[in-house]
C-alpha cells in the first residue's frame, strides 16, 4: 500500500493554503459536492483537469488525498470538488461530515492530465472519480446506477455514454474495456484521457495503443486501486519504463565520458 505523504517526491513541496467549506450537498446518492472559498497563493494557475492535494482531518491524524477541481471561480475564489462516497474511508467520512466553516489545507493545482486545446476532439474514459468535460467531447463513463449520472459541467458538444455497473466499483471494469475495444475514432486529431481504477486504465490504454491510437495522445492516470491508500499511479508500459531507464543510463554515461575527455584534454 502506498501513502501519499509526499505527492511529488522529487520536487520541492508545494505550499499549503487554507480552504474553507461554504457548502456541501449530494449531487447523486454516491457523490458529494463540497464548495470552498480560499485565498489562492500568488501565481495560482489552474488548467481544467488538474487536481488539489487536500489534507483532511481524521480521528487519529490527517489524510492527504487528490481531488480534481471541478469548477473554479477566480473572481470569488470559490472551488467545487466532487467526492465519491465509496465506503468507510477517511475522505468519504470527511465529506459526509463537512459543514460550513470547516477549514482544510490544500496544495496545488497539480497534474498533467489536462485538456489539450489543440485537439479537434477529446475522448474521456473513466469512472466516477473522473467526470471531466471539454469543448467537443466523447465521454464513455461508468457509474453505479442511473441515479449516479450527471449532466456534464460544460455547455459543449458532448456525447456521453454511461455504463451502469450496478454494484461497487471494482478493479478491471470489463464494460469500459469492451466498449473501448469497439471505439471508432472520428476524423481529426483526437486526444484521450483515461482515468479511474489503475488496472482498468492500463488495459484501456493498451487497447487504444493496439488499435493505432498514438501513445503520446493518451493521458492515462490511475486514480485509485483496491488496497492503495491515497496517491496515484502513473500508467506506463514495461517497454516505456525500459526506454526511460536506458535513456537515464545513457545520459549518465555520456556525462561521465565527457568529463573523462575534458580531464584528458586538460592534462
Ligand atoms: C489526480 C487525481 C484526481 C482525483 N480526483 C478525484 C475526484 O475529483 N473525485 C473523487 O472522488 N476521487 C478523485 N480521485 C481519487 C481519490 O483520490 C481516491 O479515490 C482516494 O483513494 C480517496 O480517498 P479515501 O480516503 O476515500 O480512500 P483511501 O483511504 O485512499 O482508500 C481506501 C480504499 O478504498 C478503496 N477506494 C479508494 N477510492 C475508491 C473509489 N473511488 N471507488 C471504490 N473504491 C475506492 C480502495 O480499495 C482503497 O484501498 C482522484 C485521484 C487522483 C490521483
Amino acid at each position: 500500500m502506498t501513502d501519499i505523504s509526499s505527492p511529488n517526491r522529487r520536487r520541492q513541496p508545494m505550499p499549503a493554503w487554507p480552504l474553507t467549506v461554504i457548502g456541501a450537498a449530494n449531487v447523486t446518492p454516491r457523490m458529494r459536492r463540497v464548495r470552498f472559498v480560499g485565498e489562492v497563493p500568488q501565481g495560482f494557475a489552474w488548467r481544467p483537469g488538474q487536481d488539489l492535494v487536500l489534507t483532511l482531518p481524521t480521528p487519529d491524524g490527517e489524510a492527504r488525498r487528490h481531488y480534481t477541481i471541478r469548477a473554479y471561480d477566480p473572481v470569488e475564489q470559490i472551488f467545487e470538488i466532487d467526492i465519491v462516497l465509496h465506503g468507510d474511508s477517511p475522505a468519504t467520512r470527511w465529506a459526509r461530515g463537512a459543514v460550513m466553516g470547516d477549514v482544510i489545507q490544500a496544495q496545488g493545482p497539480r497534474g498533467r492530465t489536462v485538456v489539450h486545446p489543440s485537439a479537434d476532439w477529446h475522448l474521456f474514459v473513466g469512472d466516477e472519480t473522473g467526470l471531466p468535460a471539454s469543448a467537443s467531447a466523447i465521454a464513455i463513463l461508468e457509474a453505479y446506477d442511473a441515479a449516479e449520472r450527471q449532466v456534464p459541467a460544460v455547455e459543449a458538444r458532448v456525447s456521453v455514454e454511461w455504463f451502469l455497473r450496478g454494484g461497487p466499483a471494482a478493479a478491471s471494469s470489463r464494460r469500459l474495456v469492451e466498449r473501448l475495444g469497439l471505439f471508432a475514432p472520428p476524423p481529426g486529431l483526437g486526444h484521450a484521457y483515461v482515468v479511474g481504477e489503475t488496472s482498468t486504465v492500463r488495459t484501456i490504454r493498451q487497447g487504444l495503443i493496439a488499435r493505432g491510437f498514438p501513445r503520446d495522445r493518451i493521458a492515462a492516470e490511475g486514480y485509485w486501486r483496491p488496497g492503495r491508500i491515497g496517491g496515484h499511479d502513473h500508467v506506463f508500459d514495461a517497454s516505456e519504463i525500459a526506454e526511460q531507464v536506458v535513456g537515464k543510463v545513457a545520459e549518465k554515461l555520456s556525462a561521465e565520458i565527457a568529463r573523462g575527455l575534458m580531464r584528458a584534454a586538460a592534462r
